[in-house]
């Protein structure tokens, strides 16, 4: 059993079990497997004088002297849907708004506990691999812990959220090829170095037990554990978190059962929906990646086994992966703007598509509870390249105007 708060917390492999030291995070030495810290034990009093995540020092690998590190990250609100219930035929569907942590993205829930690492081992950098989130994260903790930040990007990445690393002096990179080939330059960096690795695959298993942190807050908001939790999947540290905190809480009898998990990838790069659907138990990497939607598109490619553990965390739970087209992502992401007023990016409005069409084929019923994990920020990849609008020279020109679209016309009567 790992000591809580103890950076000597040893991870274990998860396909042959040995123990790993998790100072240097990385795979495991003798097979190549994923690591993860184990659950920690029966539930420690939370700390609720210290903020944010920091409250859960009993349960997560930090200490209260990085807690100055934080900046609001967790507590994010759950909200019930108001306008998409009916669009996806389910009745109880509700949101967790993880896009309003301090750097847009659920990821800086895993930044602030491997930052917190990297100060507490007085690293002289932090490296990740990222696909635009944890860029954007990653530099931001950095430039609080006083860390200098080496951020290397997909050369395809939203120039949004390039400029978000950027703004922060992190030292940005594009990678020549798709997120594998920036995942294995950003561990040899890291190696060559001694750098901590920020990646948010499960390369570093102490950054990525902070991800607990969402599924404690959930069980806390919620009366009931419920039906379903969505999850957008890159690699799918989120679904281990998630699913890891709900079982540390079943086996403490603090909740009643354990949510099934609904892992959503893109069509274009689903290589463990694919698995999932052949029925496979292990992941293959996925060859040529078909989507636009970067946030999930991880091809999984020199590290399958982390597709593999994630596919088999979903099944434990009795749930399901699956796979959405682009333009069904997108079309949930206006979906959520307009109906709803939350603006979020289509790898995390993937989710949401990912219930209308479970929805439809059986998998979720319709009286079932729903909570759709919103994973990113819409404001990073929202295009600037669009039409700022009609000029207008004086109100009865906006009056014409205004009177031409529906919704308003009635109340504009005379
Ligand atoms: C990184 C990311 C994901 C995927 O999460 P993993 O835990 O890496 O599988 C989902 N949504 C958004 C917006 C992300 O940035
Ligand atoms: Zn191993």
């Amino acid at each position: 059993m790992a000591q809580p708060g103890s950076f000597a917390a040893l991870g274990e492999c998860t396909m042959c079990a040995r123990k790993q030291d998790t100072a240097f995070p990385d795979y495991c030495a003798h097979c190549g497997g994923s690591v993860v810290l184990p659950p920690t034990g029966p539930a420690l009093p939370d700390t609720t004088d210290l903020p944010g995540m920091w409250r859960y020092t009993g349960r997560l690998p930090v200490t209260p002297d990085t807690a100055w590190l934080s900046m609001g990250e967790g507590d994010s609100p759950v909200v019930p849907a108001a306008g998409t219930a009916d669009w996806c035929g389910v009745e109880r569907l509700q949101f967790k708004l993880d896009h309003l942590n301090p750097s847009g993205s659920f990821k800086d829930r895993a930044t602030a506990v491997g930052m917190a690492q990297a100060v507490r081992q007085r690293a002289s950098a932090v490296v990740c691999a990222s696909s635009g989130n944890a860029a954007g994260s990653t530099a931001a903790y950095a430039a609080r812990a006083g860390l200098p930040a080496v951020v290397l990007m997909p050369e395809a990445v939203p120039p949004g959220k390039a400029a978000v690393a950027r703004a922060h002096g992190a030292a940005v990179l594009r990678v020549r090829g798709d997120y594998s080939n920036t995942f294995r330059a950003a561990r040899e960096l890291a190696g060559r170095f001694g750098w901590i690795n920020l990646t948010t695959t499960f390369v570093n298993p102490v950054a990525v037990a902070g991800l607990k942190s969402a599924g404690y807050e959930l069980a806390g908001q919620l009366a009931d554990p419920p039906g379903w939790i969505v999850v957008p999947v890159g690699a799918g540290p989120l679904v281990h978190g998630i699913a890891t905190a709900y079982r540390e809480l079943h086996g403490s009898g603090e909740v009643a059962a354990v949510p099934r998990i609904l892992g959503v990838q893109a069509e274009g790069c689903a290589p463990v929906a694919e698995a999932f659907a052949r029925g496979a138990d292990e992941v293959a990497p996925w060859q040529h990646v078909r989507t636009r939607i970067s946030a999930i598109s991880d091809p999984l490619r020199g590290y399958p086994s982390d597709g593999t553990y994630t596919l088999r965390l979903v099944r434990e739970t009795g749930g399901a992966m699956a796979a959405v087209a682009d333009a069904e992502a997108d079309e949930a992401a206006n979906q959520l703007a307009y109906r709803e007023g939350l603006l979020i990016e289509s790898g995390a409005a993937a989710g949401l598509a990912a219930v209308r069409a479970e929805r439809e084929r059986g998998t979720i019923r319709g009286d079932e509870s729903v909570v759709c994990m919103l994973t990113g920020h819409g404001i990073k990849t929202l295009s600037t390249d669009v039409d700022p609008g009609p000029v207008i020279t004086g109100t009865d020109e906006a009056v014409r105007r205004l009177r031409a679209r529906t919704e308003l016309a009635e109340g504009m009567a005379g």
